[in-house]
């Protein structure tokens, strides 16, 4: 039996709620399947941390992890700690130097949920977002000078590298030839930002050439937006920047019911370092404590961990299990509109990967 070494960590707010549901989902189906198993270490880092330590994750925090088979993420957070503080202190701190270039979006509407877009079904919205993750407008390059006076200066640069735009847009080439429409969105805003954007649009058109199966089209940010909510069904994969990405994956959250359902996977896709799984969403304060998060984002990641794992019958007998808890609206949460709680929503998950709901 394999048995895969999870590095946890649930961060702050309701990220240790559904991190914790995660693990015991995940516990159920190794349990079920009976060839593979886990052997979860757990993580500290955090706000908490931070308070005691005045950093977020320990000096040798990433030799700690750099030899596990996957990490699964919380949310980095707290309501005390400004948020570039908690971001760059842990979640991109794992990120950059891991090299998870990829960060991984998919969307769709599951069963039960009701899309915000009228008529929308599961069929017209089904999409992944791949999101450079490495550089760009997040480079972490910039600087303020003459703090507090009215002659006060700041910039972010964004940084982007020809090796950098290559390989995302052959990851996302490749990941759209996967799927069956082979399609491929690439976005940019080369008309404002004339430099890097431009590049974007030039190393698209040099990196199709290998993929001439895959039929692919380019479309500003701004646009993109509209696209996305007037003509959902013309868009299948979706590649962009850091910043851009970003902005438009909370937007293809919304559209596919809520932001709790959203999964994503920051993957190293040559595997030189572990690559981490989490929910889109963040700490999420005006509910943290209530037992009400929803733990859905946090399922669908450990599907994808499990497919990055190889373990494909396990992540769709998972999927299976989360789409009949969804479509099933005593288990909504919330967010959804339901009043179910996250141990309630948990224990619906663990029963149908048991079939004890056949
Ligand atoms: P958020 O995602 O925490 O919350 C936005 C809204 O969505 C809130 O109303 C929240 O209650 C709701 N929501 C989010 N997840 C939910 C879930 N699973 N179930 C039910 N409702 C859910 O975003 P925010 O309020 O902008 O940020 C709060 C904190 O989290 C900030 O410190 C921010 O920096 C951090 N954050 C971290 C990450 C990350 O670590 N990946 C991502 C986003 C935000
Ligand atoms: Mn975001």
């Amino acid at each position: 039996m394999k048995t895969y070494r999870i590095a946890a960590i649930p961060g702050d707010g309701i990220g240790s709620e559904v991190v914790a549901a995660g693990i015991e989902v995940l516990n159920a189906l190794a349990l079920r399947d009976g060839n593979f198993g886990f052997k979860f270490d757990h993580f500290d880092w955090g706000g908490a941390y931070y308070k005691t330590h005045g950093r977020m994750m320990p000096e040798n925090g990433r030799d700690q992890i750099r030899d596990h088979d996957a990490i699964l993420f919380g949310s980095a957070g707290h309501p005390d700690i400004p948020d570039h503080i908690t971001l760059w202190g842990l979640r991109l701190a794992i990120c950059q130097p891991f090299d998870q270039y990829a960060n991984v979006r998919p969307t769709r509407v599951l069963p039960g949920i009701t899309s915000p877009l009228r008529h929308v079904e599961s069929k017209e919205l089904d999409w992944v977002i791949v999101r450079e993750n490495s550089e760009g407008e997040y480079a972490g390059v910039g600087g303020r000078a003459h703090q507090g006076s009215p002659l006060e200066v700041a910039t972010d640069v964004a940084m982007f590298t020809r090796a950098g735009v290559e390989r995302i847009m052959r990851f996302a080439f490749k990941l759209a030839r996967s799927r069956p429409r082979k399609l491929l969105t690439v976005v940019t805003k080369s008309n404002a930002q004339r430099h890097a954007m431009v590049m974007w649009d030039e190393i698209a058109r040099e990196i199709a050439k290998e993929f001439p199966d895959v039929t692919w089209d380019k479309m500003l940010v701004d646009a993109m937006t509209m696209r996305m909510v007037i003509k959902p069904e013309t868009i299948d994969t979706i590649v962009a920047t850091n910043l851009h990405a970003d902005i438009l994956s909370d937007l293809a959250a919304a559209l596919a019911g809520s932001l709790g359902i959203a999964p994503t996977g920051n993957i190293n896709p040559e595997r030189t370092f572990p690559s981490m799984f989490e929910p889109i969403h963040g700490s999420a304060f005006d509910i943290m404590g209530k037992g009400i998060a929803n733990p859905i984002g946090t399922f669908w990641s450990a599907v994808m961990m499990l497919e990055h794992l190889g373990e494909q019958a396990g992540a769709d007998r998972l999927m299976t299990a989360i789409e009949r808890v969804t479509a099933d609206k005593r288990f909504h949460t919330p967010d959804l509109g339901g009043s179910a709680r996250t141990t309630d929503v948990t224990k619906a998950v663990v029963d149908a990967i048991q079939g004890r709901n056949d």
